[in-house]
Formats: C-alpha cells, structure tokens, sequence
C-alpha cells in the first residue's frame, strides 16, 4: 500500500489473496488495511493537502498529471495483463482501459491550472465580488473490481487536477493494477501523502467512508454499498458521489439498421461478460421486428466463444470472481423458473475445457415481463432479457419504469424519434445507433438508485471544487448603524 510516500504492508501483517478467475488459483496477495492504516492514509493526506499541495500551482500538477499518463502508456501491456489475470476481462479490454485511463488523466491535466473564478457585477458599485475555485481537501476515492483502472481515473484524475490529496481504496477482488499505481505515482513525483493508497474489504471501505477527516467521497458500486456509505456520510456530512448500478434499456426500433442494431445488442450486454454498470441487460424490441431480432440475438449469442482472457481470438473472458459467479448462476436458475423463455446459454460447460474457470455462456431470456427479477434486477453478468413494445411512448414507458436511470440505448433512422426519445429516457447517458461508447469529455453518471453525481467532462471537476465568494467594500466608508451621535 502506499501512505505518506512509503510502501507499507498492513499494520497488522493481514493479507488477502488475489485470485485468476480463468484459473481459479491464487497468483498474488494483497495487504488488508486495519482501520488504523486507514485512518493513517487520511491524517497523511491531510498534512500533504495543508503542508505541500495546496500551495502547488495549477500548471505543475498539469504536468505531473501528464507524466503519470505517460507511465501509464509506456506499461500499457503490463497493467493489462495485470488486470486481465486479476479480473478476467479479456487483454484487448484491459489494455484499451489502460489507454483510456491515461486519456483521462491527460484530459484533467487541461483543466488544472483553468480553475477560474468570476468576478459577479453587484447592485451597488461600490463592492468588488469575486469568487475563487478551491480544492475541497481529502477525498476518498473507493472502486469497484470490474474495471479498476478506469473507474479511478474517472476519480483521481479531477480530483488531482483540482488540487485535492486522495486515499484510493480498490476492490479487495480486484486491486493489483492499483497498487502498481503507487509506484508509477512516485515516478511522476508527486509530493508524498499527495496518493495513498490502501487495499482490502469491507472492514477497510467501511473505516474509509465513515471518517470525520473527509471532505468529499466519491465511489462506485452496488446500490447497498453506496447506501452504507450515504448513511455514513450523513453522520459526518461528507458529501458523496455515487456511482452505482443499473438495468440500462437497449431499445430497438422496427426503423434500425436491424443487423447494426444485433451486434449493438451483443455489445451492450455480453461486452465484459456484462459485468459492467452500463449494460444494455434490457433489450426492448419494436413488436414487428421482435422474432427477427430475438432470433438473431440468440443466434450470435450461442457462437460467442468464451476461452482465456489473453489469447486474441477469445471473445468473452469468465466472470470476474466467485461470489458473483455463484449469484449469476442463482439468477438463471430462477430465470429458468420465471416463465421467461431461455434461447440461449443452456449448453453445460461441466466436462469442457473452461470447467476450471468462472464461466458463464451469454444466456438470452424472451418473453420477459417488465415486473420479473429478470427486469428489475442488476444481474452484472451475462443475461439479457428481452422485452416486446408496441410503439415509441410503450417504448418510453418500459424503459423508465426502473429503480434505475443510468444508460440508455436507441437504434432508429428516425431522425426526430432518435431525439424525442432521448429526451423522455431517465438516463444518465443515451447512445443513439451506439452503445457503451465513452470519452473523456462526456459527462457520465446516474439517476434514481443509479446513484448521485457526474465523472468525466467537465462536470466531474464540479465533485472536488468548492466555490468561495469573496466581497470587498471599495467606497472607504463603512456604514455605521451603532453611531452614537445618530
Ligand atoms: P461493492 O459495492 O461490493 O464494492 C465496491 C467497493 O466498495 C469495494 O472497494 C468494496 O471493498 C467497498 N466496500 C464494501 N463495503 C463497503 C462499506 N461498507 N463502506 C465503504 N466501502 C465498502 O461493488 P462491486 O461488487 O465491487 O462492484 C459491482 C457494482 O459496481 C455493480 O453494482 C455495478 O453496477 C457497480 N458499478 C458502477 C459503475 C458506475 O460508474 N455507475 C461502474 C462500475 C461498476
């Protein structure tokens, strides 16, 4: 772990295994922090933040955030296959969320020494107002195991470029690309304490989200962590960013491009063996295209050929870990019992030569009801449910009648019906003839339980600013209402 600069191990000496999901065997451990490594990562910040940071100009930490993109770069394979054999997502996945991660730190940079402020024309002109942009202090920044290196760039890359000290918790099922962050962080010379980082569980992001010495939490996963940690925060009043999950609608349209439309499907879900918050786990097809499309999907969906993350001509790695394994294996059982037809995912995997990994086929279930679990529920695996609709306000009425509101797909060739509906969708993010597409620039995060707050674009910097409004009286006179001659 990294605090105060130095590489340390948990206090107490406890680790926890790393596991490769493809292989089932151990290839690494990590330190488990105690509450106090913890608590020692946050008071270090806090000194660096006061002591060093703070005072730091914005176009330092530009060029600081640019040479940790350019380590990042030049370890591009190392961190991917790192990440492939921690997580399981296929090699060409990882290594293009390496690449983006440096893309995201590169385009913070731009930001850091943009920071301005605005001088406000008040009623009177005798008063100078003015504001200043700040960084808000010590932030926490906890991720989730899918997609460790570009869910903390999302975090660490505004934050840093506003200025702020960070302490990093990754996911204890995923977290050795994070730990090889702290070396490439004290390669790109930032001040010691500036990045801390500290691994393990629940006990540690508890320790973590519950700390009075924050200024701000940013964190993404499930819906019932981000509840712990909103209800945490409310006894500190830390305020939080919230990047949870979803049950994204996938909506085809009878107009699509109907082939463009099957493989945007394929992507929106069975893209990182669905283990994204993003999934198109929803797909909604128009009534008079539905058999077509449902079949083709279907059809796609059973030649999918799962195999080892790192060999090229893999298309879908294993699920991530076993705990969701077991879970997305219970989802389908009950699936299987909810009057939903299956079409695709049935063939067993006992006997083959993926039995010693985590796999799941890609599974399709039609005839799905909007009430089932099967639509209702984040599955964070490889299972689309399929929904029929009549037209665009059935459309509109299925896709938002969610606990959720993060993504959103169309397909059309309607010009006005791809914008209208956009514009009906409860959604963080709609794609139009697209899916799971992303950029620095564009703003990403949720609505409803999908959860609080924006990352990427320019709104992400919005998390680890603070405004402060400074007013300064110019007429040399200061109204006295206590004189005594009055
Ligand atoms: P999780 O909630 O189990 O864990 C996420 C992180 O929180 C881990 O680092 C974990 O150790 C930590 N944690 C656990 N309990 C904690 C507590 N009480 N206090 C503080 N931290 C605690 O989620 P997961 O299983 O790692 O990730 C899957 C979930 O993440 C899915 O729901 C998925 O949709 C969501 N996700 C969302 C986005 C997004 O940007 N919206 C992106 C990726 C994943």
């Amino acid at each position: 772990m990294l605090i105060g600069g130095e590489l340390v191990d948990a206090s107490d000496d406890r680790r926890l295994d790393a596991v490769n999901p493809y292989t089932r065997a151990v290839f690494a451990t990590i330190p488990d922090a105690t509450p106090d490594d913890v608590a020692q990562a946050v008071a270090t910040a806090r000194i660096a933040f006061d002591e060093v940071w703070s005072g730091v100009p914005g176009h330092e930490r530009a060029r600081l955030l640019h040479r940790l993109a350019d380590l990042i770069e030049a370890r591009v394979d190392e961190l991917g296959r790192l990440e492939s054999t921690d997580n399981g997502k296929l090699l060409r996945e990882t290594t293009g969320q390496a690449r983006f991660a440096a893309r995201n730190y590169r385009f913070f940079a731009g930001y850091a020494d943009k920071l301005y402020g605005r001088t406000i024309p008040l009623d009177t002109p005798d008063m100078l107002d003015y504001t200043i942009r700040e960084p808000v202090g010590v932030a926490a920044l906890i991720t989730a195991w899918n997609s460790p290196m570009q869910l903390l760039a999302n975090k660490l890359a505004p934050a840093l470029a506003a200025g702020n000290a960070v302490v990093i918790k990754p996911s204890e099922h995923a977290s050795v690309t994070t730990l090889l962050l702290a070396d490439l962080v004290d390669r790109a010379g930032f001040p010691p304490g500036v990045v801390n980082i500290v691994s393990g569980g629940v006990e540690a992001g508890a320790a973590l989200s519950s700390h009075p010495g924050l200024d701000r939490i940013s964190f993404t996963g499930s819906v019932p962590t981000g509840q712990a940690i909103a209800a945490a925060a409310a006894r500190t009043l830390v305020p939080v960013t919230l990047e949870l999950g979803g049950k994204s609608p996938n909506i085809v349209f009878e107009d699509a491009d109907l082939d463009r439309a099957v493989t945007g499907a394929l992507v929106g879900i069975y893209s990182a063996g669905g283990q994204t918050c993003i999934a198109g786990s929803r797909l909604l097809v128009q009534a008079s295209v539905h058999d077509q499309v449902v079949e083709q999907v279907a059809e796609r969906a059973r030649r999918i050929r799962l195999g080892d993350p790192m060999a090229p001509v893999t298309h879908m790695g294993p699920v991530a870990n076993e705990p969701q394994y077991d879970r997305i294996r219970g989802v389908i059982a009950d699936g299987k019992e909810s009057g939903a037809t299956m079409l695709a995912g049935q063939e067993a995997l006992e006997g083959s030569d993926l039995e010693s990994g985590f796999f799941v086929r890609p599974t399709v279930f039609a005839d799905v009801d909007n009430s089932m679990a099967l639509a209702r529920e984040e599955i964070f695996g490889p299972v689309l449910s399929v929904l029929r609709f009549e037209d665009d306000d059935h459309a509109v009425a299925l896709a938002n009648d969610s606990d959720f509101g993060l993504a959103s797909g169309i397909w059309t060739n309607n010009l006005s019906r791809a914008h209208s509906v956009a514009r009906r969708l409860v959604a963080g993010t709609v794609w139009v003839n697209t899916y799971r597409a992303s950029a620095a620039q564009a703003p990403f995060g949720g609505t409803r339980r999908s959860g609080w707050g924006r990352e990427r674009g320019e709104e992400a910097l919005e998390e680890y600013v603070r405004t402060k409004n400074v007013m300064v009286d110019l007429s040399g006179r200061t109204a006295d209402p206590f004189s005594p001659t009055d």
